[in-house]
Formats: structure tokens, C-alpha cells, sequence
């Protein structure tokens, strides 16, 4: 195991592997838990070097609230790194990602992909997204880049930012994990409270019910059906359920008659924001 905090420390490592080595990178803000871990196992499988980074983005946060609780378990993750014996772990500062401060880049155009559920309800947040992923691929140069599909826009975003720019690597998807009640992993169920913890588990039991529910019932029943599950919780508060095309996101009057159709939600759970889709 490796650990940079300095750019020009991490180049200089992969620059004395050689030009020959392939590089897999797995862009994290922390608080590792096994989704991350399987994205790590894919990127070591299949590329000679891989870099993890460690880094709570500032700029995708809207809400000043939301970036001060994101959890940040530094130590513990880096104990359970270890375990990979050949992963080089890159954790810098704010400073060193963004030496000439937030303000002077340029705007992503992501239309239409981020004018619908996250991108409607966290302004700024794909944009935020945009610009660090874009400088890390800047920094680590990798040939492959893991996202989890547990972010299902997020995903959508990157690839249309790499298509955008031509850079000159692959992006790859990878499953969610999930807990054994269903619930996705994420760092923020850390910060979910016990009572929080038990009515998250409502969150995947609807997405697979509304998911079985499709052959028989429209668009606008499962949404209807949906939201009353998560209002009849009386503790869920639900930002959205959409139902949308999996290839452009736009939200759908009438399911995809050759299937490509997710469900995403957004759901607080007390002070929590969670989020899940399943594709189908
Ligand atoms: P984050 O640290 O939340 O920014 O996530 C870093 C990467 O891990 C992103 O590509 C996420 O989509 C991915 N990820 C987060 N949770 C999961 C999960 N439960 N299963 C698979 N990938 C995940």
C-alpha cells in the first residue's frame, strides 16, 4: 500500500512505474465501506497500478450543513486498505486540488442529464462533480475509472463529460452492494440513527416492489403508489421517485417498451439523505 497527499509526489510514483503500466483509478470521498471495496477489487483486477482517492469534495455540496456532517474516517480507512496490499491511496487537500481556488473554471454544460433529480434538487451539485473528476483524471491520467451505479446520474454525467472532452479512457460501471436488508451501502448510513437505520430499509423493498409492479400498472400508478409508501412510513421524507429513460434520464410518461427504464429515489431519513434506482 501507497499513500500521497502531494500531487507531484503520486505523479512521480506512477511516472517511475513507467509509461507501460496501466492505471485504474477509484475516486472516493471516504468513509469506506464494501461498495468501494468492489470497485477496488474490479480496478486491481484488471489494471497494473490502481489509485483510490480519498477526497470530500467541497464544490458538490450545496448545502454547507450536509458538508460539514459528511463523514470523514480517514484512519479507518486507510486500516482498511490495508488488506490490499497494492493499492495507492491519494488524499489530498483542498488546496491541492484546487490551487487556484473554485471560482475559475469554466461551466459543465450537462443538458439534459442534470436538469432532472439530483441536478434539480442540488443545484450546482454535478457541475461540483464535474470539476473534480475532471482534475483527477487530469492528475492520475488513468486508462479505466470505476463508478458505482448506486449513483446512477452521477454515472451518466461522467461519461458524458469523458465523451465530451475525448479523454482518452474508459469508464466503467459497477453493481451496487447492498446490506442484507436490501439497503444500499453509503457512506452517509453511518450518520443514520437507529430508528433513521430501520425505516431506510423501506427504500429498497419499494424500489423492487415498484420494479415487479411495471408489467401491470402505468408510470404515473407506480409513482403514485410509491409515494404513498414512503408518506405512509409517517417518517421518510421523500425529495423525489421518478421513473426515466436509462439512456437521456428524462422522466417518462410510458414505461420503455424495450425495458431501459430506472427508478431513482431520494429520501431523508431524519437528518439523512439517501438515494437508490433500480434499473429495469
Ligand atoms: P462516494 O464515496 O459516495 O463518492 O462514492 C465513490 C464511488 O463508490 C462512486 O463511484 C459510487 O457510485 C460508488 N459507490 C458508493 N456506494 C456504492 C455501493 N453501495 N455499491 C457500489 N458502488 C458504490
Amino acid at each position: 500500500m501507497k499513500f500521497f497527499e502531494k500531487v507531484f509526489d503520486l505523479q512521480a510514483f506512477l511516472n517511475a512505474k513507467g509509461a507501460n503500466s496501466t492505471i485504474g483509478f477509484v475516486p472516493t470521498m471516504g468513509a469506506l465501506h464494501n461498495g468501494h471495496i468492489s470497485l477496488l477489487k474490479k480496478a486491481l483486477a484488471e489494471n497494473d497500478l490502481v489509485v483510490l482517492s480519498i477526497f470530500v469534495n467541497p464544490t458538490q455540496f450545496n448545502n454547507p450543513e450536509d458538508l460539514k456532517n459528511y463523514p470523514r474516517t480517514i484512519k479507518e480507512d486507510v486500516k482498511l486498505l490495508q488488506q490490499h496490499v497494492d493499492v495507492i491511496i491519494f488524499a489530498p487537500s483542498v488546496e491541492e486540488v484546487y490551487p487556484e481556488g473554485f471560482g475559475n473554471q469554466p461551466d459543465f454544460d450537462f443538458s439534459p442529464l442534470d436538469k432532472v433529480m439530483e441536478g434539480a434538487f442540488r443545484p450546482g451539485h454535478f457541475n461540483g462533480v464535474g470539476r473534480v473528476v475532471k482534475r483527477f483524471f487530469e492528475i492520475v491520467n488513468p486508462q479505466r475509472a470505476y463508478f458505482g451505479q448506486k449513483d446512477f446520474q452521477r454515472l451518466a454525467i461522467i461519461k458524458n463529460m469523458a465523451a465530451q472532452l475525448n479523454l482518452p479512457l474508459e469508464i466503467i460501471s459497477c453493481p451496487t452492494e447492498r446490506e442484507t436488508d436490501g439497503l444500499a451501502m453509503s457512506s452517509r448510513n453511518r450518520n443514520l440513527t437507529p430508528e433513521a437505520r430501520k425505516f431506510a430499509a423501506a427504500i429498497p423493498v419499494v424500489l423492487n416492489e415498484a420494479k415487479s409492479m411495471q408489467p401491470l400498472k402505468t408510470v404515473q400508478q407506480v409513482k403514485e403508489w410509491a409515494t404513498g409508501q414512503i408518506e405512509a412510513t409517517g417518517f421518510l421524507q421523500l425529495d423525489y421517485f421518478e421513473i426515466a429513460d436509462v439512456k437521456n434520464l428524462q422522466h417518462l410518461q410510458n414505461w420503455n417498451p424495450e425495458g431501459n427504464n430506472v427508478a431513482c429515489i431520494a429520501v431523508f431519513a431524519g437528518k439523512v439523505r439517501l438515494i437508490d434506482n433500480i434499473v429495469f
